[in-house]
């Protein structure tokens, strides 16, 4: 054993090096977030919780092209639709398995008038598999009650799209 190591056990040298050692951390900024109350911020090109889209007069914007349902690679998308009395075409149905879904963003890349699009939400966590079966009410609910950051996503990114 060297002096140096009698030396060291003896001034509990490695005790004051931790000590040090947070000391330092601790006046320095938290690396940490305090969530769910302060959340990080997000890239507009986040993947999160699927919505459909309105237009600013209530019409929905989805055409029933099924564009969105021919590129999932998920197959999570499930579409029937049929024309109206005026005769556009609207979907008479809008599912997506959220269990199967990958985030890939396929479905939203391939829709011409971004009408679905995935949001900002990531909190959507439920407790049966059933709630993650998304018919087009919730898809509409969910495009109405994220509008405003959809859109401002939307616009942020254009300029690369
Ligand atoms: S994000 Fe990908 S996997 Fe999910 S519904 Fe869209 S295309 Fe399908
Ligand atoms: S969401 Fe877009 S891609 Fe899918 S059917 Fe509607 S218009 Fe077509």
């Amino acid at each position: 054993m060297s002096l140096g190591y009698y030396v060291k056990s003896f001034t509990l040298w490695e005790f004051v090096k931790a000590h040090l050692l947070t000391l330092r951390y601790f006046f320095k900024p938290k690396a940490t977030i305090n969530y769910p109350y302060e959340k990080n911020p997000l890239s507009p090109r986040f993947r999160g919780e699927h919505a459909l889209r309105r237009y600013p007069n209530g019409e929905e914007r989805c055409i029933a092209c099924k564009l969105c349902e021919a590129v999932c690679p998920a197959q999570a998308i499930t579409i029937e639709a049929e024309p109206r009395a005026d005769g556009s075409r609207r979907t008479t149905r809008y599912d997506i398995d959220m269990t199967k879904c990958i985030y890939c963003g396929f479905c939203q890349e391939a829709c011409p008038v971004d009408a679905i699009v995935e949001g900002p939400n990531f909190e959507f966590s439920t407790e049966t598999r059933e709630e993650l079966i998304y018919d087009k009410a919730k898809l509409l609910d969910n495009g109405d009650r994220w509008e405003r950051a959809l859109a401002a996503n939307l616009a942020a990114d254009a300029a690369y799209r």
